[in-house]
């Protein structure tokens, strides 16, 4: 498949690499340094922290550091940009900020686009060079970063990236991820006892307002800033672990029994190193009798490795974002896609109580449980036929810990158009029967459910209209957008009859020589417990 081998030679770090190949290394700085250059500037983007951050560290090395985040206005106005991130960044750098102040020094907020803040703050006050961290970010970020690296390569201004996750820029061979990633996990936390600041003259102080356009920001969301990421990381390991095996998947015991991370890690209010390390110090420190939290920081650990492995798919290959990474799949749903279907998915009106409260508790507090949010998407792109894109930049919207290298390659996993996962189609009324036999979380999410009678709590449409007249509650019914059986019998036959075609068939070898896990197949490598949840979210049938 041509195209297959093109999408495969785009991988960001050949472009990257391309455009900054005249960037100055570290060691080129002296020159720079009798210039007059007194300071090193550290562009703050998704590592809104103190400890354990790279370019905080080796900035300082070169001289008094001058720290910057941009709000650029183009970024959000990205489709899958919310409030509740903009609003979760500015709590992050708040407490950055607060820290940094009581070693004298600040974050600066500018407002612009990047090359243009860069370029004045340039003119005004040159700097030795800038130090960041690695962003696989959406296509916005990569094509902005493209720019960056353009112009520091006119201006002859070295920019040093450092790796921020288990990640590996430029990675020619996916078998060497396992090992990198342990590598960079082992290293010891960076820290710097004493940073050192520059200060421009005359800096005012700026109000931030968030862009107008902007919507979304859950009332009961979890707030930014690395002290609250510490303080959840401490519960989770000292106590609501113990919960975890077992308890994350249903979504009534999840916002307690999973580590609640996600948001911190997406905008590095902690760093990964320091959520394994302290992971492993932990297990270390169990006492033999506690085997049920051993087990579930194992499962958390696991899935800390998936964190990176699912982020090194669009680290490889950035136009997963809008197509599927077999392209045999494409043409499948794109004709059909049917907007009332999706108005009701978006607007908690499905019908099916599991799938309809899970919209509502997402809208509330901008998190979901693994298993909720594999189900919403296999409901959107099975029974509803649903275009992955569309309900993917929805979806990024409600998530407070939207992270693109995850975020896609789960909307095309569980959408069936990798061509390398498991198809599972999951039944939102087995989902509920599962999950909340008793209802609870649907009542606690839908309002219109409170007063439906237990015996039809999975599927209220069933309910005799005798015995909902009766009733002297209010009760909606709100009918079966689809009839759910045929929905998820057609859609399967139909993603089966895509599967069979020889080309598709044969496209898959691919698809696993660039995207798969190769665990089972390093024969250096030694598997973490695979327990039963573990297989639910990974699994691949090859
Ligand atoms: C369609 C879909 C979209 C998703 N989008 C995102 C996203 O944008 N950002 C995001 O962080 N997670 C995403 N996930 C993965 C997962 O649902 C969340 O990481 C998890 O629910 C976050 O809660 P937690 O931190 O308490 O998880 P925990 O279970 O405590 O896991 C700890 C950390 O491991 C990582 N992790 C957990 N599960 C997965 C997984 N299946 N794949 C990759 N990494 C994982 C996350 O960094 C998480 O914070 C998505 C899953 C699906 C099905």
């Amino acid at each position: 498949m041509a195209e297959h081998e093109t999408s495969a030679n785009s991988d960001r770090w050949h472009l990257l690499t391309s455009a900054s190949c005249g960037v100055n290394k570290i060691s080129d700085t002296h020159h720079l340094q009798s210039l007059n250059m007194s300071y090193a500037l550290v562009w703050l983007k998704r590592d809104l922290r103190w400890h354990d951050h790279e370019a905080f560290t080796q900035a300082s090395k070169q001289g008094p550091i001058r720290c910057i985040y941009v709000i650029e206005p183009e970024m959000w106005l990205q489709p899958d940009a919310a409030l509740q991130h903009f609003e979760f960044i500015c709590e992050s750098l708040q407490d950055l900020d607060e820290h940094l102040r009581s070693q004298g020094g600040q974050v600066e907020i500018h407002h612009g686009d990047m090359v243009t803040v860069l370029s004045a703050i340039w003119r005004d006050a040159p700097f030795i060079g800038m130090f960041s961290h690695e962003e696989t970010g959406n296509g916005w970020t990569y094509s902005r970063d493209l720019k960056v690296a353009d112009w520091c390569q006119h201006e002859g201004v070295p920019w040093h990236e450092f790796r921020q996750f288990g990640v590996v820029r430029g990675l020619k061979n996916r078998d060497l991820l396992q090992r990198k990633w342990e590598r960079h996990m082992h290293m010891p936390q960076s820290n710097v006892e004493k940073l050192r600041f520059w200060r421009p003259a005359g800096l005012g102080s700026l109000t931030i307002h968030a862009p107008a356009h902007l919507k979304h920001n859950p009332p009961q969301r979890q707030l930014g800033g690395r002290k609250l990421a510490l303080k959840t990381l401490h519960s989770f390991l000292h106590a609501r672990s113990i919960g975890y095996r077992g308890g994350i998947s249903s979504p009534l015991s999840a916002p307690d029994a999973c580590s609640r991370l996600s948001a911190y890690l997406t905008y590095g209010c902690i760093s990964m190193r320091e959520v394994v390390q302290q992971t492993r110090d932990q297990l270390a420190q169990l006492p033999p009798q506690a085997a049920r939290q051993r087990a579930g920081l194992t499962g958390f650990l696991s899935r800390l490795h998936w964190h990176c492995h699912f982020i090194q798919k669009l680290e490889i290959e950035p136009a997963i974002q809008w197509r599927n990474m077999h392209l045999g799949y494409d043409g499948l749903r794109e004709q059909d896609f049917n907007v009332e279907y999706f108005e009701a998915l978006k607007n908690a009106r499905t019908g099916w109580p599991m799938v309809d409260a899970c919209v509502v508790m997402l809208r509330e507090t901008g998190w979901l449980n693994f298993r909720m949010r594999a189900m919403l998407v296999s409901v959107a792109a099975y029974p509803l036929w649903l275009h992955w894109r569309q309900v993917g930049d929805w979806l990024a919207t409600q998530f407070l810990d939207y992270e693109p290298g995850i975020h896609w390659s789960q909307m095309q996993m569980q959408s069936g158009t990798t061509g390398i996962n498991t198809t599972r189609v999951y039944n939102p009324i087995k989902q509920a029967q599962d999950h909340d036999p008793h209802g609870y979380f649907v009542k606690r999410w839908l309002p219109r459910m409170r007063h439906v009678p237990p015996a039809w709590i999975f599927q209220p449409w069933l309910i005799p209209l005798e015995t909902a007249i009766s009733s002297d509650k209010d009760i909606e019914i709100v009918p079966p957008v689809v009839d759910l059986a045929t929905a998820m019998r057609d859609s399967k036959q139909r993603l089966h009859q895509r599967r069979q075609i020889p080309k598709v068939k044969g496209g898959k070898k691919e698809v696993i020589e660039r995207h798969a896990s190769r665990q089972k197949f390093n024969p250096n490598f030694k598997p973490l417990r695979q327990q039963n949840e573990d297989k639910q979210q990974l699994g691949f049938d090859f």
